[in-house]
């Protein structure tokens, strides 16, 4: 059974919308394994982030990333890697479906309201960077 790493990013949280993009996860049969609500040092958002380092909204990226509490989870489920990223909707808000997670909460490109792991080895590699004591059977 597949895990992947997701984050409900400062703009959903401080819009008071975890438990509605939670339900989503659970409606749609992504177990919540583990989860934490943490606010990101600028350190740990540009490591997490260290793949667009020299892309030019990196520093954009930083500064959203760690203006406010996050809460990171882990999701489990068949498929749970697609099944994530399709219920999240595309990374650019404008082109995501209808009904989608960031076609609703989403405020630009940068404050996309949703992370999700990309494929198994960047899950497992996201996973233990949040949850390095491991996360419970
Ligand atoms: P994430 O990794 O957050 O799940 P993603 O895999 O859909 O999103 P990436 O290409 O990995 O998209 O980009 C990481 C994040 O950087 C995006 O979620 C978004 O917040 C921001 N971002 C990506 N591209 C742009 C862009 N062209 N302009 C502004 N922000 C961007
Ligand atoms: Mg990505």
């Amino acid at each position: 059974i597949e895990r992947t790493l997701s984050i409900i990013k400062p703009n959903a949280v401080a819009k008071d919308a975890i438990g509605a993009i939670l339900g989503r996860f659970e409606a749609a049969g992504l177990r919540i394994v583990a989860a934490r609500m943490m606010h990101l040092s600028r350190e740990q958002a540009s490591a997490f982030y260290a793949v667009h380092q020299e892309r030019p909204f990196f520093g954009e990226l930083v500064d959203f990333m760690t203006s406010g509490p996050v809460m990171v989870q882990v999701l489990e489920g068949e498929g749970a890697i697609a099944k994530n990223r399709e219920i999240m909707g595309a990374t650019n808000p404008a082109e995501a479906a209808p009904g989608t997670i960031r076609a609703d909460f989403a405020d630009s490109f940068t404050e996309n309201a949703a992370h999700g792991s990309d494929a198994p080895e960047t899950a497992a590699e996201e996973i233990a960077f949040f949850f390095p004591e491991g996360v419970c059977e």
